[in-house]
């Protein structure tokens, strides 16, 4: 295995050289009376764009390994920058071909700024997307973290219709008191909270719920993989899902047939 200070270099010369690449996983509306089947035949609603990046030597590397490379080399702005332009043109012509998909893109909070936010409207309106199409997912763990400019840039693309969320939301660290007074639409549940099957998590899950239902936020669930994840994810009340139940990741081509109603099947 290669050192890190090694990945790190060679992931500097990927992001500089344009080798990283994008995935998608779908994002599903989950109607609170769906049957399961209807659920797992429909389109995405939105799909997430996750970043991939090929080593030559070692293969795939994990984003759980080169996301926090990124942060700590201090150029996770960059490869949060390409993943949102790659998804962004792909978004457009799925778009144009008559799919109405929305994505989510995954922002480090710590690079959050009018900047940031100002680059972001700028390229929508390049590219003549609505706002209301993209979703910027924001990591729960640093919440209580945010500063005042980091809450002016959130606040600032929430303003214009771009869709907040809270990534991995897990009932641990940041509680729902926490998260009311930030700009946000949407809650996303950890997966180790949509798989746990105790009376405490679905405790957990229905003041997300009620609480989310009273601001309007959407709450998706992450990390359905079985068909009981799917149910209780709708007995929980929640509107979206997104896991291996319908799909990996996948690549641009891949999710343009699945959105043709022609691609590989939910698993
Ligand atoms: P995330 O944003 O919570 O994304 C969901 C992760 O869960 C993805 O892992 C996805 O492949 C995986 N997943 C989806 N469905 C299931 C399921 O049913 N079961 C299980 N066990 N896993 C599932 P991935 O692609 O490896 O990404 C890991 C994390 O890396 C992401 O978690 C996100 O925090 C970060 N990441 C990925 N791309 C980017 C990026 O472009 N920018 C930033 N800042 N972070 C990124
Ligand atoms: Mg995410
Ligand atoms: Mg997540």
């Amino acid at each position: 295995m290669l050192s890190s200070l090694r990945l790190t270099t060679d992931l500097r010369t990927a992001v500089a050289g344009g080798e990283l690449s994008v995935a998608y996983q779908g994002q599903y509306d989950l109607g609170a009376t769906a049957e399961t089947g209807d659920t797992l035949a429909a389109v995405p609603a939105s799909v997430e764009a996750l970043c991939r990046w090929r080593h030559p030597e070692q293969g795939p590397i994990s984003p759980e390994v080169f996301i926090p490379l990124a942060e700590r080399g201090g150029f996770l702005d960059e490869v949060d920058g390409y993943v949102f332009s790659r998804a962004a043109e792909q978004i457009s012509e799925w778009r144009d071909g008559g799919h109405d998909v929305g994505f989510a893109v995954n922002v480090s909070p710590a690079h959050f700024s009018s900047r940031y936010a100002d680059a972001v409207m700028i390229r929508l309106d390049e590219l003549d997307l609505d706002p209301a199409a993209l979703t910027v997912e924001i990591t729960e763990a640093p919440l209580p973290q945010l500063r005042a400019p980091m809450l002016s840039a959130i606040e600032s693309l929430h303003q214009a219709g771009v869709t907040i969320s809270v990534d991995d939301f897990a009932a641990s660290d940041t509680t729902v008191a926490m998260l009311e007074s930030l700009p946000i639409d949407e809650v996303k549940l950890d997966r180790s909270l949509t798989q746990r099957v105790d009376a405490a998590a679905d405790d957990a899950i229905a003041t997300v719920v009620e609480t989310s239902a009273g601001h309007g936020w959407r709450v998706v669930a992450e990390g359905i993989e079985t068909i009981a994840d799917l149910a209780r994810a709708v007995a929980r009340g929640c509107d979206r899902g997104q896991g291996y139940l319908w799909g990996m990741p996948l690549t641009a081509d891949a999710m343009s047939g699945v959105l043709r109603g022609v691609g590989p099947a939910a698993v």
